[in-house]
């Protein structure tokens, strides 16, 4: 597959006004309270989407995993009902970045653990998904994650160039999208202007982990830094904005929620935070990290060791929504290196 091709800015203005109306389409839009910064939402014409952007505080996986999402509808009559709450209509994702590609795709991977979470293949089954390359800040290290390339799960991918930009046709679906659209073969010229839009962006990124992810999965298997942790959960207030922000956490709570009659109600999912105090507790009172350093360490430990020895990379896309969302200023790179530096000095 993997066609290049060449859409014009009007070209893409006409292509995704047609996506909008064949269709729901979640993309980027301005959030209208603070210009200047977008926000995944459903758009209802071609000239909300905002295609280039640096990030977004939520990160599109709530496409697919909404912050809170009904499960099934529940009568307490004789006999009790449930009725499952299915939603069933197909919809596009648009202007996805490559380390959120990367997300979706560890997301695909946890979820596919047995046993088997049923909501998010379901939900990931319905969608068509249009990447879009991006001009990192300061707070991303997604070259260091291996993510800042990434095209997993997309079945078109755009890179801005001068003429409009490239169009990466990446599965049968993404071909099929364009079927009515005005697009042309790409030439020589802009597949080079996309090639140095990359390294534009590779330039760009000056945050980096100082080590290899096996490296630093070892680092935090084998030495303990139970004084650093402790330095670093004195600045943390335990708010869970670094794991509701991450596009890779995958976390949640289920709850029932009654009607004021008591006749019936919701069984609803809804994101969980580690960082939570009580994420840990159990049935019987206790609670595995009560202390606020167990669960900042569990936090590295979960991303960099756990996971990476689970599925084979640290699930951190290098997005830098954590470290930005952090009213503490607890940088998630500072503090990775932090931990490479006192380990190395101790050997
Ligand atoms: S966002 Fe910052 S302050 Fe809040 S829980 Fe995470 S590390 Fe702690
Ligand atoms: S841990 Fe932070 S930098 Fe890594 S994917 Fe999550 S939000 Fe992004």
């Amino acid at each position: 597959m993997a066609a290049e091709l060449l859409m014009t800015p009007y070209a893409m203005d006409r292509f995704m006004g047609r996506l909008i109306a064949e269709g729901p389409v979640m993309g980027p839009r301005d959030r209208r309270v603070q210009p200047g910064f977008v926000k995944f939402e459903w758009l209802s014409s071609a000239d909300e989407l905002v295609l280039e952007y640096t990030t977004t505080t939520i990160p599109p996986k709530k496409a697919f995993f909404p912050p809170r999402q009904p499960l099934f509808e529940f009568e307490l009559s004789e006999p009790p009902t449930i009725t499952a709450v299915q939603e069933a209509t197909p919809f596009t994702l648009v202007g996805v970045h490559p380390c959120d590609l990367a997300g979706l795709s560890m997301l695909d991977d946890a979820y596919a653990r047995e046993p088997a979470e049923a909501c998010w293949p379901a939900a990931r089954a319905r969608a068509r998904v249009i990447g879009v390359d991006c001009l990192p800040d300061e707070y991303c290290f997604c070259f260091a994650m291996n993510t800042c390339n990434s095209r997993e799960g997309a079945d078109l991918f755009l890179t801005p160039i001068a003429r409009g930009y490239l169009v990466e046709v990446l599965t049968e679906a993404g071909e099929e999208m364009l079927r009515l659209s005005d697009v042309e073969d790409a030439e020589d010229e802009d597949r080079s202007q996309a090639q140095a839009f990359r390294r534009d962006k590779g330039n760009r990124l000056s945050a980096s982990i100082d080590a290899s992810p096996e490296e630093f999965a070892e680092i935090l298997e084998t030495q303990e830094l139970g004084e650093l942790w402790r330095e670093i959960a004195g600045r943390c207030y335990s708010c869970g904005s670094c794991n509701t922000t991450c596009p890779t956490c995958f976390c949640f709570d289920i709850n029932d929620e009654f009607d004021l009659g008591l006749t019936g109600g919701q069984r609803v999912r809804t994101w969980d935070s580690c960082q939570l105090q009580e994420f840990a507790l159990v049935a019987g009172g206790h609670n595995f990290r009560r202390i606020r350093w167990q669960r900042v360490r569990h936090r590295w430990h979960r991303k960099f060791l756990y996971l990476y020895r689970t599925f084979g990379r640290p699930y951190c896309t290098g997005c830098g929504r954590c470290s930005r969302a952090c009213t503490a200023d607890i940088n998630i790179v500072d503090v990775s290196n932090e931990v490479i530096a006192r380990a190395r000095g101790r050997v």
